[in-house]
């Protein structure tokens, strides 16, 4: 993959029209029947319509804009993003945050810690006392100006979940998915994590790490990864962290756009729906999940808040959030979602749900 340095949108791509995407995942190798769309395969076990069940997790993107300009980025972010979440929708979440019972609250971007209420709205949501509150951080972040340098200190104050992004251990891997010198800072702000004690073997401070493929290719073994990771880590640079989680780039946005482009579609849709495996369509993000955008909307995961693909739900703001109502509902589908279902399942969290 080569680095890009401007968002699709700003590039005036095509694929930056969600709508567009939508029409490659349905048609070609979909449409004529070569490969079984997504409905059509979880069909075969009874599994269609996909439901929603009991809201565990809220994830908020507080914005698209992001220091980095990554190749796989489904979000298409970037430094040229100015969708960010206003002080107002962040009032109307937090209202729900303090009445909604999922016990763990998700924040993400972009680079989440971009949006200038970031830290009003963390110090807010903190108080609501949720079990689990989750920011994904890109590292980078807290290296790439002096007034983030303070980051793993503020987390440390609010018992923030880190939840990083960190392609490879090796700087080649990691810049060139990544960036140059993203590899170099993402180590040193690991290091500063670790010296307030995120991702120390007995801290309460969870410090977790993403990876996701360099290339058209799915991750291998979640487990075997994490062993090579921390001993790598720890070897090179004394780093420590808690879990990998490895996660599967769905086909949209830029990273669709680098299929196309290197002419790997068919042959990365193929693997996907090879991959298929029908056990772990009961666990996908969606199911517990509810994704609001910059502008509060709602969507069943942030993959189809990019996709433009709102809940199938009279509800679809978060100033007329109904917990009740949105339980239940039927999951709005594409054949991106075969990347959530490839393997042993994987959507936002590695084997178990962007950085
Ligand atoms: S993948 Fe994460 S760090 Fe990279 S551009 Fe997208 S939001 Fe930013
Ligand atoms: S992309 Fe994944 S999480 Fe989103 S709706 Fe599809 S299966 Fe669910």
């Amino acid at each position: 993959m080569a680095t890009a340095t401007k968002s699709l949108k700003k590039q005036g791509s095509d694929l930056a029209q969600s709508n567009r995407q939508i029409e490659i995942l349905s048609n070609g190798i979909f449409k004529s029947g070569e490969l079984s769309t997504f409905k059509d395969k979880i069909s075969e076990t009874n599994q269609f319509p996909l439901k929603a069940n009991k809201l565990e997790i809220l994830q908020i993107n507080v914005g698209y804009m992001c220091n980095q300009v990554c190749d796989h980025c489904h979000v298409d972010a970037g430094p040229d993003r100015k969708e960010i979440m206003t002080r107002e929708t962040m009032r109307q979440c937090l209202e729900v945050i303090k009445n909604t019972s999922a016990h763990t609250l998700d924040l993400t971007g972009g680079a989440p810690e971009m949006n200038p209420d970031f830290r009003w709205f963390v110090e807010e949501a903190a108080k609501a006392g949720i079990k689990d509150f989750i920011v994904r951080s890109n590292l980078t972040i807290i290296r790439a100006n002096k007034k983030y340098y303070d980051l793993p200190e503020f987390f440390k104050k609010h018992n923030v979940h880190v939840v990083s992004s960190m392609p490879h251990w090796t700087r080649g891997k990691t810049d060139k998915q990544r960036g140059d010198g993203v590899f170099d800072k993402s180590i040193k702000a690991l290091q500063e994590l670790n010296a307030v004690g995120y991702g120390m073997p007995d801290s309460d401070l969870r410090l977790d790490l993403v990876y996701n493929p360099s290339g058209a290719f799915l991750p291998g073994d979640q487990a075997a990864m994490e062993k090579d990771f921390k001993k790598a880590l720890l070897e090179d640079f004394n780093i420590q962290f808690h879990n990998l989680f490895a996660i599967t780039n769905l086909p949209i946005a830029r990273f669709l756009d680098y299929l196309i482009a290197s002419e790997n579609y068919e042959d990365y849709m193929y693997s996907l729906v090879e991959a298929y495996n029908p056990a772990a369509v009961k666990s996908v993000m969606c199911t517990n999940t509810l994704s609001i955008s910059w502008d509060g909307y709602l969507f069943d995961c942030d993959f189809n808040q990019m996709l433009e693909l709102p809940v199938n739900s009279k509800i679809k703001h978060i100033s007329d959030y109904n917990e009740e109502l949105l339980e239940g509902r039927n999951i709005v589908i594409s054949q991106h979602c075969y990347g959530c279902t490839a393997g042993a399942g994987s959507s936002c969290q590695g084997n178990t749900t962007s950085v």
